[in-house]
């Protein structure tokens, strides 16, 4: 691993770094990843998030699957909306272990990356579960501060670390992972450049485990649907195709393809029923249930 050089910048409301101009510009390369970062600094407040995490201090970007406990949605009026923040928040942290479940096996001396850790909840369950250390890259300054002040509330401040660094070029050491992982990331970035990366960082038998939306080749082109998805996050969500291409062509071998839509479209119909809805719900049930988006866990081998 090398040097932690810029994970300290202070980030103004700007969203730009005050201390750490120069190391700023090498992590954020274009405009386009200025935007991105500039999202994810500005947009703190962010109830569909934060409220979700105040639970167990394990927060989330990400959605969620599985089977909704109807009894949320009845029972006292004073206590639904508590009830259903929390569902909500089981049912992300429900996603986040099934994505851990194909890590395979892990050792508390191996190295896990999470590439795009946003307020590093699956970082986190990572080292909960495995004890090994885990490194996760954002090119958010104030998701990095947010993530380390977590660890530290967790007590791992020394073996779940938070870096600005950008996941196209981490600066981490060739074959350190034996695991990555990509959690709802891949639409801000090209997927030949990523997975570049990661084959440079995986050794021979090292596991990526990717979890994303995609839209359907069958279908034909990008959906209305699909376009407000990515209008609203700054993302280009790629198509299904796209991903098992850029695998082949950076050494690393699918091993299991799970289509998770079904399992994420409980979670949107009761996100859109809740407090914290934040208006995308409705873009993502069409998507999903006219067929042009899909919801896919991908696990590979580098080989
Ligand atoms: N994986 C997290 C966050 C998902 S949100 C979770 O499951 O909770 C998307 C994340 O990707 C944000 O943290 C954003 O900063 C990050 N991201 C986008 N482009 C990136 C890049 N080029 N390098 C590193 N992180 C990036």
């Amino acid at each position: 691993m090398t040097t932690e050089t810029s994970n300290t910048a202070t980030t103004t409301a700007t969203g730009m770094s005050a201390a750490t101009g120069t190391a700023t510009a090498s992590v954020l390369r274009t405009p386009y990843q200025r935007s991105v970062a500039a999202y994810w600094n500005i947009n703190r407040n962010d109830p569909v998030n934060l409220r979700l995490g105040e639970i167990d201090g394990l927060y989330h970007h990400h959605y969620g699957i599985g089977e909704v406990d109807p009894s949320v949605l009845v029972g006292p009026a004073e206590t639904r909306d508590e009830r259903i923040i929390a569902e909500l928040h089981r049912l992300e942290t429900a996603q986040a272990n099934l994505l851990l479940d194909h890590l395979g096996d892990i050792s508390p001396t191996d190295l896990l990356l999470d590439a795009g850790s946003g307020r590093g909840g699956t970082s986190l369950m990572a080292h909960q579960r495995f004890g090994c250390r885990v490194d996760g890259v954002t090119i958010s300054e104030y998701q990095v501060g947010f993530a380390n002040e977590q660890a530290a509330a967790h007590g791992v401040s020394d073996q779940v670390r938070f870096h600005f660094r950008n996941m196209l070029g981490t600066g981490f050491e060739t074959g350190s992972r034996q695991g990555i992982w990509t959690n709802e990331t891949t639409m801000y970035v090209d997927l030949f450049e990523l997975f570049g990366e990661f084959s440079r960082l995986l050794p021979f038998g090292g596991r990526y485990v990717c979890i994303t939306g995609c839209f359907n080749d069958i279908t034909g082109g990008r959906s209305k649907a699909v376009s407000r998805i990515d209008e609203h996050y700054t993302c280009n969500i790629h198509r299904r195709s796209d991903y098992f291409r850029a695998l082949a062509a950076n050494r690393l071998a699918p091993i299991n393809v799970f289509d998770l839509t079904d399992a994420t479209i409980p979670y949107w119909e009761l996100r859109a029923e809740s407090s914290v809805a934040t208006g995308i719900e409705e873009a993502f049930l069409n998507a999903y249930r006219e067929g042009s988006f899909h919801y896919l866990l991908i696990v590979a081998d580098r080989i």
